[in-house]
């Protein structure tokens, strides 16, 4: 099947096919020494106006549409996986409305 990806980057160097999906094929030489980053995602649900952008976009999946209105009638995201957030803060970049932001989880030495 034809990956789309250069060839070099579906080969080891001694040419045998990588049995690795060739995006994940190098990892950080300090994989596991580094401390894993967990953001704590908070919300302003009245400021929300339910464009999901961020939902759509968080590359972890931690946010889905919750099922309750805010004030100004919008279905709000909710936090559906708290354990997959990485702290990218794509999110509080995206929304327009300054309605989601990250905090430091207590393992980063946050508050
Ligand atoms: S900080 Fe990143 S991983 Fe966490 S909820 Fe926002 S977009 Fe998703
Ligand atoms: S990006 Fe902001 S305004 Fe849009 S759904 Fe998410 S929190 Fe609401």
């Amino acid at each position: 099947m034809d990956s789309g990806y250069p060839e070099k980057l579906t080969m080891q160097m001694d040419g045998t096919p990588q049995a690795e999906s060739p995006q994940f094929w190098r990892k950080p030489i300090d994989e596991g020494k580094a401390p894993k980053l967990v953001g704590v995602v908070l919300m302003i649900p009245e400021r929300c106006k339910g464009c999901g952008w961020c939902v759509e976009f968080c590359p972890r999946k931690v946010l889905v549409i919750s099922e309750r209105f805010n004030i100004k009638g919008y279905h709000y995201p909710r936090v559906a996986k708290p354990e997959e957030c990485v702290d990218c803060r794509l999110c509080e970049r995206l929304c327009p409305e300054f309605a989601i932001y990250l905090k430091r989880s207590p393992a980063q030495g946050g508050s």
